[in-house]
């Protein structure tokens, strides 16, 4: 962040009078521009035993597969946001069950959100930023080539719950470390 969104006057770095964390003000109309964590929300999407991945077609991580998700936009819920990212990516419609995951990623300012949810039908199909969708067996996993750990988390949480009859909420952190990322998870 460089200029000021409301009068383009250069930011400046600096702690205001009554906080503790460095923030960018705007000298020009002394509007401070805080910058908090974004909500990534997105689906499990399931058919029977199947999971709906998608293959990225975008940066970053283009190629490797995904779960439809991505950033929240204003005036919606995470719900909403959760099923629209479906619709774009996957072509697919689907029921929300419940939330499942929630995972923070505290050095890139982000929250995923992941709900489970049933497809309403078999009419899926590539969005634009994707290369392919496609169901797949939890044998069938690529687990290589996953895009994100919160992705491979989310779906390592979702067939272990499966396995033991019993869906339940998780939470954890994706911390990342000099050669990749470290998820710690915590059950609730
Ligand atoms: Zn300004």
């Amino acid at each position: 962040m460089k200029y000021c969104c409301y009068c383009s006057a250069e930011l400046i770095s600096a702690i205001p009078d009554d906080d503790n964390r460095h923030r960018y003000i705007c000298p020009g109309c002394d509007e401070i521009h805080y910058q908090n964590p974004k909500i990534v929300a997105g689906c499990i999407p399931v058919w029977e035993d199947q999971i709906l991945l998608c293959k990225r077609a975008i940066d970053p991580r283009l190629g490797y597969w995904t779960l439809p998700a991505g950033f929240m936009e204003l005036e919606e819920t995470t719900v909403e946001a959760g099923i629209r990212e479906t619709l774009e990516e996957a072509n697919a419609r689907v029921d929300v069950d419940d939330l499942f995951a929630v995972f923070s990623l505290p050095q890139v300012g982000q929250v995923y959100m992941m709900f489970r949810a049933r497809l309403v039908d078999l009419d899926f199909s590539a969005g634009v930023e994707s290369l392919e969708v496609k169901l797949f067996k939890e044998e069938d996993i690529p687990w290589d080539e996953l895009a994100f750990t919160t992705i491979r988390a989310t779906l390592q949480c979702y067939f272990e719950d499966r396995r033991q009859g019993k869906f339940s909420l998780h939470t954890g952190d994706v911390i990342k470390k000099e050669n990749g990322y470290d998820f710690t998870a915590t059950l609730v």
